[in-house]
């Protein structure tokens, strides 16, 4: 299952399993992950590393997934920050005063879908089973990291190309200087939206079978993936600081929950990134 070096390679310790982009462990300054489903305490539908409080699952299991998740990297799972994530464009810069916000039941506040911080040593998490987590990192002026979650609400309204313009303008990142993780995402064939969904991609100019083509019965199949990927580029992103996703959430059950494949009834993988300490 290991796919190229430019994208998310898979480790396994134990029973834990899960990811990283070496274009990120490579750029020396940052500690991030993508979980998987495997080496966690729940079970059924949840089993068994479910890291969503709000699917379902108990609260205590959930709690215990993310502190052994969050202890392979060493970081205290009660000081990661998160937000409630809306299928919006809303970026929030965070800092050590917001530390500890989403990282229990009802703690987040922010309502928004990129997560900023220049602060070393504060995790931004975010969760998904199918949506695509972008992770951002650059070192220009100072180091700044940003992650992104995007549905295809997110992916038409361009949330990665709004997060690259926003470090470029507020954290003086040059677009060719950022590091970019496209995280694992549902793919193509797995993943088929409506025609009112399909006519807002055809009017953003999405109309090519690089990115969407009909699928029948009035759908379409969207490639949510490499159309994040082509507004990076566009927002000066160098393919070559760019991991993009090779792995399917849908088509991989034994390594990640996927809200489509389940039909709601499923867990969340969680992503981290943090300006590293050490
Ligand atoms: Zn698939």
């Amino acid at each position: 299952m290991q796919r190229t070096e430019k994208g998310f390679k898979l480790y396994k310790e134990g029973e834990l399993v899960y990811l990283q982009a070496s274009v990120l462990a490579a750029s020396g300054f940052v500690d991030h992950a993508f979980s998987t489903r495997r080496g966690g305490c729940s079970s059924g539908a949840f089993a068994s590393l479910n890291t969503g409080f709000h699917v379902g699952d108990s609260r205590e299991n959930v709690r215990q997934n993310r502190r052994i998740f969050f202890e392979k990297f060493n970081y205290d799972y009660r000081f990661i920050v998160s937000s409630n994530q809306v299928h919006g464009t809303n970026l929030k810069v965070f800092d050590q005063s917001n530390c500890g916000e989403g990282a229990l039941p009802l703690t987040a506040r922010a309502e928004c879908d990129a997560l900023v911080t220049a602060e070393p040593g504060l995790p931004l998490a975010a969760y998904s089973a199918d949506c695509q987590l972008i992770y951002f990192a650059s070192w220009q002026k100072k180091p700044v990291v940003a992650l992104a979650h995007a549905g295809w609400r997110g992916t038409l309204s361009g949330i990665g190309g709004k997060v690259v313009c926003y470090l470029k303008e507020h954290f003086s990142a040059h677009p060719e200087s950022i590091f970019v993780a496209l995280g694992p995402a549902v793919c193509r064939n797995c993943y088929k939206i409506d025609h009112q969904a399909a006519a807002q991609f055809q009017s953003a100019g999405w109309d090519n079978s690089a990115y969407m083509d009909p699928a029948g019965k009035g759908e379409w199949n969207l490639d949510l993936s490499t159309i994040n990927a082509e507004q990076l580029l566009q927002a000066g992103v160098r393919e070559k600081n760019m991991a993009r996703n090779y792995w399917c959430t849908s088509c991989y059950p034994e390594l990640f929950y996927s809200y489509r494949r389940e039909k709601g009834i499923t867990g969340r993988m969680i992503g981290f990134i943090s300006i590293s300490t050490t």
